[in-house]
């Protein structure tokens, strides 16, 4: 089938990739005329394992193509799949302006019947803002008589396991009241959808707020599982030990309850914040969603006040080791990543910090440029030299077995600030280094 994807982002540009790999013809437009033109050098503008070879290889094939123009591309596709970012406006709710300007040019561009999905998570009622939008633009062509269907299918990936996501999706919800449209749809995702039947076809308003209601669910699993953290260590309980009790229940599962240092990345704070907009907007008070986000920011202090108090509030003129800058491990995003938040609390504190992470490097530059009191270090061993303690912020896989000598010999401090929770407390402290975590006590 062609299919056009408007938006090479996270999830554009892998949707794009995997739709491709199975066959279809995809060209992808954006806005970013660099980025386009890196793409079309080879050069893949995000880190997602398996994404880059996958994307080589259905370039070279001719079946993915990547462009600015918006004309060119809208004449390709029967599809026009919207995957344009909506970040968050001033007063919280999703900014949809990139949406409806997608929308705007398929409705100035378009020659014959098409089907426009949003992959894009938007708030319900966005369906209907996208077709008066198109219609409007129609009608300045004089071309109403031109058919289109506007369809409701949220991305449900995760950063860090992208591209298998969308080879294999758990769920494909797809929002439409056309019988029409269900059947492009269908096959379009019909590759993805032969073992068993994996779409969910329901009315376009269900399926803009499942996306909405799938990551406040999980935001609050996070958020509740800190706050018993929290808890935990005022009672002398381990979490550890708890998360492994609540989860071995079916019904609670092990998945999401793991306690840190709060949610970030580009998702789950903008959708919770959008979603109490939306609720506020019908006269809704939604309780539970307030606390979610009161809890995840206050957690993303956590650690710096641990480490505050460790000092007796001195970290003025102090150097800290911060292992992973990435808001999660296999990504390179850095969008509202706690380490973030701890990283500028240093700074504010007047301490330096020498940063390690696998993925974030470059981000990390783009976002800080150069600047005296960060330096980013080549190896996780090269951010602990002569540190006054060293912080965990990231789950990295490569992080979990490190050797304790060297911490402890590099260290100006022998000291673990660890908002993961990695180690086992009786271990660290056994090699002679203070273990700090998030609802265990200190050890050591
Ligand atoms: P992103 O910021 O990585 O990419 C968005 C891209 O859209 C950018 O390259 C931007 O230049 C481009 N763009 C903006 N206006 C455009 C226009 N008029 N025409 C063409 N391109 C345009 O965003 P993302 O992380 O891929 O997220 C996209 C959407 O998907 C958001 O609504 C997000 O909430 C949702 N989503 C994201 C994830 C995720 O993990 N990142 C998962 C599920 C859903």
């Amino acid at each position: 089938m062609n299919l056009t994807v408007f938006g090479i982002g996270y999830v554009g540009l892998v949707q794009a990739a995997v739709l491709a790999e199975v066959g279809h013809d995809v060209v992808c437009v954006d806005v970013d005329a660099a980025k386009v033109e890196r793409l079309n050098q080879g050069f893949i503008p995000i880190f997602e394992p398996g994404l880059e070879a996958l994307v080589r290889d259905n370039h070279a094939a001719g079946r993915i193509v990547f462009t600015t123009d918006a004309a060119l591309a809208v004449r390709h596709g029967e599809i026009q799949m919207i995957a344009v970012g909506t970040p968050q406006g001033e007063d919280g709710s999703a900014d949809l302006k990139y949406v409806l300007s997608v929308a705007d040019a398929i409705g100035r561009e378009m020659a014959g019947p098409k089907i426009v999905v949003t992959k894009s998570t938007v708030p319900v009622g966005t369906a209907d803002k996208v077709r008066e939008t198109m219609l409007a633009a129609l009608k300045l062509r004089g071309r109403e008589e031109l058919g289109f269907d506007v369809v409701s299918n949220p991305e449900f990936l995760k950063e860090g396991s992208a591209v298998a996501d969308c080879m294999k999706p758990d769920r494909i919800i797809i929002g439409t009241d056309s019988e029409a449209a269900e059947a492009v749809m269908r096959e379009l995702y019909a590759p993805f959808n032969r073992n068993h039947e994996k779409m969910i076809v329901m009315d376009v308003r269900s399926a803009e707020f499942t996306k909405y209601a799938a990551n406040c669910m999980l935001a609050t699993k996070i958020s509740f599982m800190n706050e018993m953290a929290n808890l935990a260590e005022l009672l002398g309980a381990d979490i550890e030990e708890v998360r492994k009790g609540i989860g071995s229940d079916p019904r609670i599962g092990y998945h999401f309850i793991y306690p840190g240092l709060g949610y970030g990345g580009s998702c789950f704070p903008k959708d919770v914040r959008a979603l109490i907009r939306t609720a506020g907007d019908v006269g809704f008070e939604p309780v539970l969603l307030h606390s979610v986000e009161a809890r995840n920011n206050a957690q993303k202090a956590v650690l710096f006040d641990k480490l505050k108090a460790h000092f007796n509030g001195d970290l003025a003129g102090k150097t800290f080791a911060l292992w992973g800058l990435a808001f999660k491990p296999n990504t390179d995003d850095m969008r509202e990543a706690p380490a973030r938040v701890l990283m500028e609390a240093l700074w504010a504190a007047g301490a330096k910090v020498q940063a390690y992470d696998p993925e974030a490097m470059n981000e990390a530059q783009q976002i800080y440029g150069q600047r005296d009191d960060l330096t980013l270090c080549g190896t996780k061993e090269a951010a602990l030299r002569g540190a006054d303690a060293l912080l965990i912020a990231t789950e990295w896989k490569n992080f979990r077995a490190p050797s304790f000598e060297l911490i402890r010999e590099q260290l100006a401090t022998p000291v673990i600030f660890d908002g993961r929770n990695l180690y086992d407390p009786a271990v660290v402290a056994r090699h002679g280094i203070k273990y700090v975590s998030i609802g265990r006590k200190a050890a050591g």
